[in-house]
């Protein structure tokens, strides 16, 4: 039998170059492969005039490029947040979101089609576990996101001139499946800036994917190994190259992926999700806590600060009536002080199988300053994309 084709984008730089000498070429070759890939967004073989033809066809042969199809792409009426909906090879669907805010492009990225973590308020843990998704998988999705940012970059002088022209909005869709029209496109806060087209570098000539969050579908330290190759790839300088400060992996407090990003010394940030100041609180919202408890979670996460030295980020989904008292800020404060810590609030978002409502503009405000009296900085998290369900543990599809 012979065996499947490896996926580009499970390997990382080194993995490419030792294929490369493996089918006797010189590494030179596979540099050029990965440039055209990563800098230029270059997946089409006959497009590589650069890759001596052996080497081309051999990597024809052996390499494809598992890049996902577009089941569906929404945007918001925020006009900052897109949602794709994306096929894998087996069939099965993710979702990845494009956030363009305070001047910054985030993606946020899936690890696992579904999850198996439960938290009750979450609708990728209402949908239950499907599968973790590979390296090649998860890369796959920033490659998605700079696609469209590259096609959007692209298509900037036509909408301006589209718009002065009273002419149509225009399509949006990469693929052209599921394609729409975009009002946003008109407004010129949600028009990203023309890039220099002099400058010598491919990524400057586009809008450039800055910042990753992995706090899409699934629980990326259930699937830890995958997760960090990914994480490699991403960060690789000869490639999209994102800054290490600009990945943020969150986590519902798996205690032994936590001890070993601090043994690994990882130097992407971490957020914990916290949600309960108490044991008995926390594990209403979030069932594994009653495999990782709040006392064990504390001493990993202190672990994590001291050996690192390094801030975790905590996150407190804010539910009216539920964890959003005065009281149960105070219980947070007492918690967390005198830890290298910010907390970051965010107000509920719906979902279909859970019944909270999101706290008010004025309690979260308390929350904030009560938290700030402990010392510790805190941010509220502002609600976007929630009409195309694209916020935070709103992302699900149907399971098959
Ligand atoms: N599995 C990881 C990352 C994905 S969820 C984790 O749980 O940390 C990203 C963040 O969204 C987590 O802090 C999570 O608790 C929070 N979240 C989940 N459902 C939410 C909802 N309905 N409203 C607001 N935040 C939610
Ligand atoms: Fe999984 Fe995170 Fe959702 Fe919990 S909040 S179910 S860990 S994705």
């Amino acid at each position: 039998m012979s065996e499947l084709p490896t996926n580009f984008y499970d390997l990382t730089r080194p993995e490419l170059f030792e294929l490369a000498a493996s089918w006797g070429f010189p590494t030179v070759h596979a540099a050029k492969l990965w440039a055209y890939v990563y800098l230029s967004g270059v997946e089409n073989w006959s497009a590589m005039p650069e890759l001596p033809a052996r080497y081309r066809t051999k990597a024809e042969c052996e390499l494809v490029f598992g890049r996902h199809e577009t089941a569906a792409e929404t945007h918001s009426s925020d006009g900052f947040t897109r949602k794709y909906l994306l096929a894998l090879a087996d069939g099965r669907k993710i979702e990845t979101v494009l956030m363009r805010f305070t001047g910054r492009v985030t993606a946020c990225i899936s690890s696992q089609a579904g999850c198996a973590m439960g938290c009750v308020f979450c609708a990728t843990g209402q949908m239950g576990y499907i599968r973790h998704l590979t390296a090649g998988e998860i890369v796959a999705q920033a490659m998605h996101v700079d696609a469209a940012l590259r096609e959007t970059t692209n298509r900037v002088g036509q909408v301006g001139s589209d718009v002065a022209a009273g002419g149509p909005a225009c399509r949006v869709s990469n693929t052209g499946v599921a394609a729409h029209i975009d009002p946003q496109a008109r407004r010129p806060v949600a028009t990203p800036a023309l890039a220099d087209a002099t400058s010598s570098s491919p990524h400057d000539r586009h809008e450039r994917l800055r910042n990753i969050v992995l706090m899409g579908m699934g629980e990326p330290l259930h699937n830890y190994d995958a997760v960090m190759k990914a994480v490699d790839i991403l960060r690789d300088n000869n490639g999209l190259a994102l800054g290490a400060k600009k990945i943020t992996l969150s986590t519902v407090g798996v205690i032994p992926g936590i001890i070993r990003l601090a043994d690994e010394s990882r130097p992407i940030n971490l957020a914990v999700s916290l949600h309960g100041a108490t044991q008995e609180e926390r594990a209403a919202l979030v069932p594994v806590a009653k495999k990782w408890p709040l006392d064990e979670l504390m001493d990993a996460c202190r672990y994590y600060i001291e050996k690192l030295d390094r801030r975790i980020f905590y996150e407190w989904t804010l539910i009216e009536g539920k964890n959003d008292t005065a009281e149960n800020a105070h219980a947070v404060g007492r918690l967390l002080k005198g830890q290298q810590a910010q907390v970051n609030l965010i107000p509920l978002n719906p979902t279909n199988g859970y019944d909270g409502e999101p706290t008010g503009r004025e309690a979260a405000k308390n929350f904030q300053q009560i938290l700030a009296g402990y010392g510790l900085p805190c941010t509220v998290r502002q609600r976007r994309g929630i009409d195309i369900g694209a916020g935070c543990g709103q992302l699900a599809v149907a399971k098959r």
